[in-house]
Parts: C-alpha cells; structure tokens; sequence
C-alpha cells in the first residue's frame, strides 16, 4: 500500500501521454487515465513514472496469450469410467499388491 499525497498526484501525469493518473491502491501502481493507460509501479513509495516500466494496459495484455493461468482443469478419465475388469492373481492384501501371472 502506498499512499501519495494529493498534491503529488494533481503534479504527476502520464510520462508517455501527459494525461492524469489515477492511484490503484490495491496494486501500488499510477494507472494512466488518458489514451496509453499504463500503469506505474510505484516502488518504496516513489512512483516509477518510466514508460519502459509502465505496465501495458489491462485490454493488450488479455488479447496475448497467458500460459500457465487459470488452465481449465483437463478432465481425465476416472478409473469409474473404465470398464471393470476381473483380475484374477491380482489381490489386495495390507496395500500391498500382489501380481502374480501363474
Ligand atoms: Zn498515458
């Protein structure tokens, strides 16, 4: 949480547009509010107003795909699904498996 004062925030704009920023508390970034609409890491307080630093805005960054994010979990077969079959030798004894072929 960052907390910037309200003077700071009516000095400070956009580095790449010149718009107005708008504090996001709950992600401690300057968030653009003009056409860019980056958002600005604000690091120990201070607001890192760099456009290399500036995070692309929401819309860009959901059209590019996101590995490993919210997969939707792959249903797999569950043993119940798989036809059941008799295997005789094939016993259960204490957790232990006892496979024998004779
Ligand atoms: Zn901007």
């Amino acid at each position: 949480m960052s907390e910037l004062s309200a003077d700071l925030m009516d000095i400070l704009v956009c580095p790449n547009c010149r718009a107005q920023l708008a504090l996001d508390v709950e992600r401690d970034e300057l968030v653009c509010v003009g056409a860019c609409g980056l958002a600005y890491p604000i690091k120990d307080g201070i607001p890192v107003l760099i456009v290399s630093e500036g995070r692309k805005p929401e819309k860009l960054v959901a059209a590019e795909p996101e590995p490993e994010k919210e997969e939707e979990p792959t249903p797999k077969p569950s043993p119940d699904d798989e036809p059941t079959i008799a295997a005789p030798g094939l016993t259960e004894d204490g957790g232990e498996l006892t496979i024998s072929f004779s």
